[in-house]
Protein backbone atom coordinates (compact mmCIF):
# COMPACT_ATOMS: atom_id res chain seq x y z
CA UNK A 1 0.00 0.00 0.00
CA UNK A 2 2.63 2.71 0.90
CA UNK A 3 3.77 2.33 -2.89
CA UNK A 4 0.69 3.07 -4.42
CA UNK A 5 0.73 6.28 -6.08
CA UNK A 6 -2.68 7.26 -4.12
CA UNK A 7 -0.89 6.51 -0.82
CA UNK A 8 0.60 10.09 -1.12
CA UNK A 9 1.41 10.40 2.96
CA UNK A 10 -2.16 9.39 3.92
CA UNK A 11 -2.06 9.63 7.96
CA UNK A 12 -3.92 6.40 8.28
CA UNK A 13 -6.11 4.00 6.57
CA UNK A 14 -8.44 2.03 8.76
CA UNK A 15 -9.37 -1.64 7.85
CA UNK A 16 -13.11 -2.76 9.59
CA UNK A 17 -14.69 -6.21 9.91
CA UNK A 18 -18.19 -6.65 11.91
CA UNK A 19 -18.67 -10.63 11.56
CA UNK A 20 -22.34 -9.97 12.54
CA UNK A 21 -23.22 -7.61 9.63
CA UNK A 22 -20.97 -8.66 7.39
CA UNK A 23 -19.61 -5.32 7.54
CA UNK A 24 -16.16 -5.16 5.77
CA UNK A 25 -15.06 -1.63 5.19
CA UNK A 26 -11.88 0.79 4.87
CA UNK A 27 -11.69 4.15 5.68
CA UNK A 28 -8.63 6.20 4.34
CA UNK A 29 -7.92 9.49 6.02
CA UNK A 30 -5.41 11.47 3.90
CA UNK A 31 -4.77 14.87 5.85
CA UNK A 32 -6.31 16.55 8.81
CA UNK A 33 -3.73 19.45 8.13
CA UNK A 34 -6.68 21.80 7.63
CA UNK A 35 -8.98 20.14 10.12
CA UNK A 36 -11.02 16.89 10.26
CA UNK A 37 -11.36 14.83 7.64
CA UNK A 38 -14.64 15.17 5.29
CA UNK A 39 -15.46 12.81 2.09
CA UNK A 40 -18.48 10.69 1.59
CA UNK A 41 -18.69 6.54 2.04
CA UNK A 42 -19.05 4.57 -1.39
CA UNK A 43 -20.68 0.87 -1.19
CA UNK A 44 -19.49 -0.96 -3.77
CA UNK A 45 -18.71 -4.32 -5.15
CA UNK A 46 -15.12 -4.48 -5.24
CA UNK A 47 -13.51 -7.35 -7.67
CA UNK A 48 -11.02 -7.60 -4.88
CA UNK A 49 -9.73 -6.06 -1.24
CA UNK A 50 -7.17 -4.67 -3.47
CA UNK A 51 -9.50 -2.76 -5.87
CA UNK A 52 -10.97 -1.28 -2.61
CA UNK A 53 -8.42 0.30 -0.69
CA UNK A 54 -6.83 1.66 -4.13
CA UNK A 55 -10.45 2.90 -4.44
CA UNK A 56 -10.24 4.72 -0.99
CA UNK A 57 -7.08 6.01 -0.98
CA UNK A 58 -7.56 7.68 -4.49
CA UNK A 59 -10.99 9.45 -3.17
CA UNK A 60 -9.64 10.33 0.21
CA UNK A 61 -6.49 11.96 -1.97
CA UNK A 62 -9.19 14.06 -3.74
CA UNK A 63 -11.47 15.26 -0.88
CA UNK A 64 -8.08 16.66 0.54
CA UNK A 65 -7.42 18.58 -2.32
CA UNK A 66 -11.13 19.46 -3.00
CA UNK A 67 -11.53 20.78 0.46
CA UNK A 68 -8.37 23.07 0.50
CA UNK A 69 -9.24 24.69 -2.84
CA UNK A 70 -12.65 25.31 -1.24
CA UNK A 71 -10.96 26.86 1.79
CA UNK A 72 -12.79 24.89 4.27
CA UNK A 73 -11.98 24.35 7.97
CA UNK A 74 -11.71 20.06 6.57
CA UNK A 75 -9.00 17.74 5.51
CA UNK A 76 -8.99 14.94 3.29
CA UNK A 77 -10.85 11.24 4.05
CA UNK A 78 -12.98 9.00 2.20
CA UNK A 79 -15.38 5.36 3.25
CA UNK A 80 -15.55 2.32 1.53
CA UNK A 81 -17.80 -0.41 2.15
CA UNK A 82 -17.19 -3.62 0.29
CA UNK A 83 -20.94 -5.12 -0.84
CA UNK A 84 -23.48 -4.82 -3.07
CA UNK A 85 -25.48 -1.61 -2.79
CA UNK A 86 -28.72 -3.43 -4.16
CA UNK A 87 -29.12 -6.94 -1.99
CA UNK A 88 -26.14 -6.51 0.38
CA UNK A 89 -27.89 -3.50 2.73
CA UNK A 90 -29.51 -3.79 6.37
CA UNK A 91 -29.44 -1.27 8.87
CA UNK A 92 -27.34 -2.99 11.07
CA UNK A 93 -24.70 -2.77 8.67
CA UNK A 94 -24.83 0.81 8.49
CA UNK A 95 -25.42 0.78 12.27
CA UNK A 96 -21.39 -0.81 12.89
CA UNK A 97 -20.55 1.51 10.05
CA UNK A 98 -21.32 4.01 12.08
CA UNK A 99 -19.44 2.54 15.14
CA UNK A 100 -16.84 2.51 13.23
CA UNK A 101 -16.86 6.19 11.86
CA UNK A 102 -16.98 6.52 15.83
CA UNK A 103 -14.28 5.18 17.05
CA UNK A 104 -12.12 7.51 14.87
CA UNK A 105 -13.25 9.94 17.89
CA UNK A 106 -14.47 12.94 15.20
CA UNK A 107 -11.23 12.53 13.27
CA UNK A 108 -13.19 11.63 10.36
CA UNK A 109 -16.74 12.98 9.18
CA UNK A 110 -18.65 11.11 6.17
CA UNK A 111 -21.78 11.27 4.11
CA UNK A 112 -23.05 10.14 1.12
CA UNK A 113 -21.32 8.81 -1.71
CA UNK A 114 -22.43 6.40 -4.63
CA UNK A 115 -24.62 3.35 -3.27
CA UNK A 116 -25.93 5.23 -0.36
CA UNK A 117 -28.76 6.81 0.69
CA UNK A 118 -29.91 9.12 3.38
CA UNK A 119 -31.56 6.74 5.05
CA UNK A 120 -28.52 4.72 4.94
CA UNK A 121 -26.92 7.52 6.88
CA UNK A 122 -29.65 7.60 9.67
CA UNK A 123 -28.68 4.23 10.66
CA UNK A 124 -25.34 5.58 10.77
CA UNK A 125 -26.30 8.65 12.49
CA UNK A 126 -27.60 6.17 15.34
CA UNK A 127 -24.04 5.35 16.66
CA UNK A 128 -22.22 8.29 15.74
CA UNK A 129 -22.47 12.08 15.22
CA UNK A 130 -19.76 12.46 12.66
CA UNK A 131 -22.38 12.25 9.74
CA UNK A 132 -23.20 15.03 7.41
CA UNK A 133 -25.47 15.20 4.67
CA UNK A 134 -28.82 14.13 6.59
CA UNK A 135 -31.82 15.48 5.43
CA UNK A 136 -33.65 16.01 8.93
CA UNK A 137 -32.44 17.88 12.18
CA UNK A 138 -30.89 20.55 13.77
CA UNK A 139 -28.37 21.86 11.41
CA UNK A 140 -28.93 19.54 8.23
CA UNK A 141 -28.09 20.77 4.98
CA UNK A 142 -30.39 18.60 2.59
CA UNK A 143 -29.55 18.02 -0.92
CA UNK A 144 -25.98 19.21 -1.79
CA UNK A 145 -26.90 19.53 -5.24
CA UNK A 146 -28.38 22.98 -6.30
CA UNK A 147 -25.12 24.91 -4.49
CA UNK A 148 -23.26 22.75 -6.68
CA UNK A 149 -25.33 23.63 -9.61
CA UNK A 150 -24.59 27.32 -8.95
CA UNK A 151 -21.05 27.00 -8.54
CA UNK A 152 -20.21 24.76 -11.56
CA UNK A 153 -22.67 27.34 -13.23
CA UNK A 154 -20.60 30.57 -12.24
CA UNK A 155 -17.46 28.38 -13.16
CA UNK A 156 -18.73 28.17 -16.62
CA UNK A 157 -19.21 31.97 -16.47
CA UNK A 158 -15.47 32.94 -14.97
CA UNK A 159 -13.99 29.71 -17.82
CA UNK A 160 -15.70 32.24 -20.74
CA UNK A 161 -14.23 35.07 -19.16
CA UNK A 162 -10.97 34.06 -19.00
CA UNK A 163 -11.24 32.64 -22.39
CA UNK A 164 -13.17 35.33 -24.08
CA UNK A 165 -13.22 38.60 -22.57
CA UNK A 166 -16.74 38.35 -21.65
CA UNK A 167 -19.16 36.15 -19.36
CA UNK A 168 -21.80 37.05 -21.56
CA UNK A 169 -24.38 34.40 -22.02
CA UNK A 170 -26.51 35.30 -24.94
CA UNK A 171 -25.66 33.76 -28.18
CA UNK A 172 -23.38 31.42 -26.35
CA UNK A 173 -23.90 27.58 -27.16
CA UNK A 174 -22.92 25.07 -24.16
CA UNK A 175 -23.76 21.33 -24.07
CA UNK A 176 -24.60 19.44 -21.14
CA UNK A 177 -24.16 15.90 -20.98
CA UNK A 178 -26.24 14.39 -17.62
CA UNK A 179 -29.49 16.45 -16.47
CA UNK A 180 -29.80 14.70 -13.59
CA UNK A 181 -29.97 16.35 -9.84
CA UNK A 182 -26.58 19.23 -10.86
CA UNK A 183 -27.20 18.97 -14.30
CA UNK A 184 -30.64 20.20 -14.83
CA UNK A 185 -29.98 22.95 -12.56
CA UNK A 186 -27.04 24.78 -14.80
CA UNK A 187 -29.44 24.15 -17.89
CA UNK A 188 -32.39 25.93 -16.05
CA UNK A 189 -29.41 29.02 -15.14
CA UNK A 190 -28.05 28.97 -18.45
CA UNK A 191 -31.50 29.31 -20.42
CA UNK A 192 -32.19 31.76 -17.94
CA UNK A 193 -29.66 34.00 -19.48
CA UNK A 194 -30.31 33.60 -22.79
CA UNK A 195 -27.92 30.84 -23.37
CA UNK A 196 -28.39 27.87 -26.45
CA UNK A 197 -28.28 24.89 -24.82
CA UNK A 198 -28.30 21.08 -25.98
CA UNK A 199 -28.67 18.77 -23.43
CA UNK A 200 -28.18 14.49 -23.14
CA UNK A 201 -28.99 11.83 -20.72
CA UNK A 202 -29.27 8.09 -20.70
CA UNK A 203 -32.79 9.06 -18.96
CA UNK A 204 -35.07 10.20 -21.80
CA UNK A 205 -37.54 11.53 -19.71
CA UNK A 206 -35.90 13.28 -17.84
CA UNK A 207 -34.44 15.05 -20.98
CA UNK A 208 -37.73 15.64 -22.64
CA UNK A 209 -39.22 17.17 -19.03
CA UNK A 210 -36.00 19.68 -19.13
CA UNK A 211 -36.56 20.23 -22.57
CA UNK A 212 -40.18 21.58 -22.30
CA UNK A 213 -39.54 23.15 -19.37
CA UNK A 214 -36.39 25.71 -20.38
CA UNK A 215 -36.72 25.45 -24.86
CA UNK A 216 -33.03 23.05 -24.28
CA UNK A 217 -32.54 21.37 -27.31
CA UNK A 218 -32.12 17.68 -26.85
CA UNK A 219 -29.37 15.71 -28.59
CA UNK A 220 -27.98 12.04 -28.44
CA UNK A 221 -26.08 11.36 -25.81
CA UNK A 222 -23.44 9.66 -28.36
CA UNK A 223 -22.58 13.43 -30.26
CA UNK A 224 -23.33 15.60 -27.24
CA UNK A 225 -19.77 15.98 -26.22
CA UNK A 226 -18.88 16.59 -29.91
CA UNK A 227 -21.29 19.27 -30.69
CA UNK A 228 -19.74 22.53 -32.12
CA UNK A 229 -20.23 24.66 -29.22
CA UNK A 230 -18.20 27.37 -26.85
CA UNK A 231 -18.60 24.79 -24.06
CA UNK A 232 -18.77 21.26 -22.97
CA UNK A 233 -20.11 20.50 -19.51
CA UNK A 234 -20.32 17.27 -17.99
CA UNK A 235 -22.34 16.64 -15.47
CA UNK A 236 -22.53 12.61 -15.62
CA UNK A 237 -20.05 10.37 -15.14
CA UNK A 238 -16.39 10.11 -14.62
CA UNK A 239 -13.42 9.20 -17.02
CA UNK A 240 -15.19 11.01 -19.98
CA UNK A 241 -12.07 12.89 -20.76
CA UNK A 242 -9.77 10.35 -22.56
CA UNK A 243 -7.60 10.46 -25.40
CA UNK A 244 -10.29 9.49 -28.25
CA UNK A 245 -12.98 12.28 -26.83
CA UNK A 246 -10.38 14.99 -26.16
CA UNK A 247 -9.52 14.36 -29.99
CA UNK A 248 -13.08 14.76 -30.97
CA UNK A 249 -14.18 17.68 -28.85
CA UNK A 250 -15.07 21.23 -30.95
CA UNK A 251 -15.26 23.51 -27.93
CA UNK A 252 -12.78 25.97 -26.22
CA UNK A 253 -13.95 25.09 -22.85
CA UNK A 254 -14.52 21.97 -20.77
CA UNK A 255 -16.39 23.22 -17.25
CA UNK A 256 -19.07 20.72 -15.09
CA UNK A 257 -19.58 19.36 -11.84
CA UNK A 258 -18.72 15.34 -12.62
CA UNK A 259 -16.49 13.95 -10.54
CA UNK A 260 -12.91 12.54 -12.07
CA UNK A 261 -13.62 13.98 -15.65
CA UNK A 262 -9.98 13.14 -16.48
CA UNK A 263 -9.63 9.17 -17.30
CA UNK A 264 -5.97 10.36 -16.05
CA UNK A 265 -3.89 13.44 -15.03
CA UNK A 266 -2.34 13.59 -18.66
CA UNK A 267 -5.52 14.31 -19.83
CA UNK A 268 -5.67 17.58 -18.53
CA UNK A 269 -2.03 18.11 -20.67
CA UNK A 270 -3.73 17.00 -24.04
CA UNK A 271 -6.90 19.65 -23.23
CA UNK A 272 -4.30 22.18 -22.69
CA UNK A 273 -2.33 21.21 -25.91
CA UNK A 274 -5.46 21.14 -27.90
CA UNK A 275 -5.96 24.59 -26.35
CA UNK A 276 -9.52 23.89 -24.70
CA UNK A 277 -9.58 25.45 -21.21
CA UNK A 278 -10.94 23.09 -18.54
CA UNK A 279 -11.82 23.90 -15.39
CA UNK A 280 -10.49 21.27 -13.12
CA UNK A 281 -13.86 19.03 -11.73
CA UNK A 282 -12.75 18.69 -7.81
CA UNK A 283 -12.78 23.19 -7.83
CA UNK A 284 -15.68 23.88 -10.05
CA UNK A 285 -18.19 21.21 -7.79
CA UNK A 286 -16.58 22.29 -4.37
CA UNK A 287 -20.08 23.94 -4.34
CA UNK A 288 -21.67 20.82 -2.66
CA UNK A 289 -19.11 20.26 0.20
CA UNK A 290 -19.15 23.76 0.83
CA UNK A 291 -22.98 22.88 1.70
CA UNK A 292 -21.24 20.52 3.86
CA UNK A 293 -19.37 21.76 5.51
CA UNK A 294 -21.36 24.43 6.70
CA UNK A 295 -23.31 21.60 8.46
CA UNK A 296 -20.40 20.08 10.16
CA UNK A 297 -19.96 23.64 12.06
CA UNK A 298 -23.09 22.93 13.74
CA UNK A 299 -24.40 25.96 12.57
CA UNK A 300 -26.21 26.03 8.68
CA UNK A 301 -25.55 29.43 7.65
CA UNK A 302 -26.77 30.49 3.89
CA UNK A 303 -24.19 33.82 4.03
CA UNK A 304 -21.30 31.45 5.03
CA UNK A 305 -22.25 29.20 2.26
CA UNK A 306 -22.49 32.05 -0.48
CA UNK A 307 -19.19 33.82 0.97
CA UNK A 308 -17.21 30.53 0.53
CA UNK A 309 -18.78 30.24 -2.61
CA UNK A 310 -17.58 33.15 -4.23
CA UNK A 311 -14.16 32.54 -2.90
CA UNK A 312 -14.08 29.39 -4.53
CA UNK A 313 -14.90 30.75 -8.48
CA UNK A 314 -12.19 33.49 -7.19
CA UNK A 315 -9.78 30.77 -6.72
CA UNK A 316 -10.43 29.27 -9.83
CA UNK A 317 -10.19 32.36 -11.81
CA UNK A 318 -6.68 32.31 -10.41
CA UNK A 319 -6.12 29.00 -11.30
CA UNK A 320 -7.47 30.24 -15.13
CA UNK A 321 -5.12 33.16 -14.48
CA UNK A 322 -2.13 31.27 -13.83
CA UNK A 323 -2.50 28.83 -16.21
CA UNK A 324 -2.05 31.43 -19.34
CA UNK A 325 0.65 33.22 -17.71
CA UNK A 326 2.76 30.43 -16.91
CA UNK A 327 1.73 28.21 -19.67
CA UNK A 328 0.76 25.22 -17.78
CA UNK A 329 -2.43 23.23 -17.88
CA UNK A 330 -5.04 24.23 -15.10
CA UNK A 331 -5.01 20.72 -13.33
CA UNK A 332 -1.66 21.48 -12.63
CA UNK A 333 -2.03 24.35 -11.57
CA UNK A 334 -5.06 23.81 -9.04
CA UNK A 335 -3.08 20.34 -7.70
CA UNK A 336 -0.33 22.74 -7.19
CA UNK A 337 -2.24 25.01 -5.58
CA UNK A 338 -4.20 21.88 -3.02
CA UNK A 339 -0.87 20.85 -2.07
CA UNK A 340 0.61 23.86 -1.24
CA UNK A 341 -2.51 24.82 1.00
CA UNK A 342 -2.09 21.79 2.94
CA UNK A 343 1.65 21.47 3.10
CA UNK A 344 1.37 25.04 5.16
CA UNK A 345 -1.41 24.36 7.29
CA UNK A 346 0.72 20.83 8.22
CA UNK A 347 3.47 23.42 9.16
P1 LIG B 1 -27.40 12.27 -10.77
O1 LIG B 1 -27.31 10.80 -10.62
O2 LIG B 1 -28.59 12.98 -10.22
O3 LIG B 1 -27.30 12.68 -12.32
C1 LIG B 1 -26.44 12.06 -13.21
C2 LIG B 1 -27.17 11.96 -14.54
O4 LIG B 1 -26.28 11.48 -15.52
C3 LIG B 1 -28.38 11.01 -14.49
O5 LIG B 1 -29.54 11.67 -14.95
C4 LIG B 1 -27.94 9.87 -15.42
O6 LIG B 1 -29.05 9.29 -16.12
C5 LIG B 1 -27.01 10.59 -16.37
N1 LIG B 1 -26.09 9.73 -17.09
C6 LIG B 1 -25.45 8.61 -16.67
N2 LIG B 1 -24.72 8.09 -17.66
C7 LIG B 1 -24.85 8.91 -18.71
C8 LIG B 1 -24.32 8.92 -20.03
N3 LIG B 1 -23.48 7.97 -20.45
N4 LIG B 1 -24.67 9.92 -20.87
C9 LIG B 1 -25.53 10.89 -20.46
N5 LIG B 1 -26.07 10.93 -19.22
C10 LIG B 1 -25.74 9.94 -18.37
O7 LIG B 1 -26.06 12.84 -10.16
P2 LIG B 1 -25.74 14.33 -9.73
O8 LIG B 1 -25.92 14.47 -8.27
O9 LIG B 1 -26.45 15.27 -10.65
O10 LIG B 1 -24.17 14.40 -10.01
C11 LIG B 1 -23.68 14.52 -11.32
C12 LIG B 1 -22.15 14.47 -11.30
O11 LIG B 1 -21.65 15.51 -10.48
C13 LIG B 1 -21.57 13.17 -10.73
O12 LIG B 1 -20.36 12.89 -11.39
C14 LIG B 1 -21.28 13.54 -9.28
O13 LIG B 1 -20.27 12.72 -8.73
C15 LIG B 1 -20.83 14.98 -9.44
N6 LIG B 1 -20.99 15.79 -8.24
C16 LIG B 1 -22.21 15.95 -7.69
C17 LIG B 1 -22.36 16.75 -6.57
C18 LIG B 1 -23.71 16.98 -5.96
O14 LIG B 1 -23.85 17.90 -5.14
N7 LIG B 1 -24.72 16.21 -6.32
C19 LIG B 1 -21.24 17.37 -5.99
C20 LIG B 1 -19.98 17.20 -6.59
C21 LIG B 1 -19.87 16.40 -7.72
Amino acid sequence: MFDLPSFDAHEGVHVFHDDKTGLRAVIAIHSTALGPAAGGCRMWDYVDSQAMVRDALRLSQGMSYKNAMADLPLGGGKSVIWGNAKTDKSPDLFRAFGRAVESLSGNYWTAEDVGLTPQDLEYAREETRYVAGLTSGAAASGDPSPVTAEGAYRGIRAALLADTGSDELEGRSIAVQGVGHVGANIVRKLRREGATVYIADIAADAVSDLANETGAIPVGVDEILFREVDVVSPNALGGVLNSDTIAKLNCRIVAGAANNQLFAPEMGDELAARSILYAPDYVINGGGIINVAAEISGNYDEDWVECKLSSLIDTLRDVFERSKSEGRATHRIADEIARSRIAAARR
